[in-house]
């Protein structure tokens, strides 16, 4: 694993420091809760649909509404979403 807790992930801005996987996680730009199992937890690219999807898992994982749509509009400013000029 080259992975690194240096950085962001590039599609929803999670510190690497904080992803329960750390540096075990399978993607290099991405958390464990974005990139799992091989795959994006949302491939597509209406960044609206993804925070709804990201708020839904935050709340089952046992945060707070609040905490998950902070995190969620965090998120529209991630790299993956950047609109390309
Ligand atoms: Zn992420």
């Amino acid at each position: 694993m080259g992975n690194t807790l240096h950085g962001y992930c590039q599609s929803c801005l999670m510190p690497f420091k904080k992803d329960p996987k750390g540096a075990g996680r399978e993607h290099a730009k991405y958390c464990s809760y974005c990139y799992t199992n091989g795959k994006l937890m949302y491939e597509g690219t209406d960044v609206r649909e993804f925070k709804r999807a990201m708020i839904k898992a935050i709340v089952a994982r046992g945060e707070s509404k609040i905490k998950a749509h902070l995190f969620a509009y965090m998120a529209g400013f991630a790299p993956r979403w950047r609109k390309k000029a």
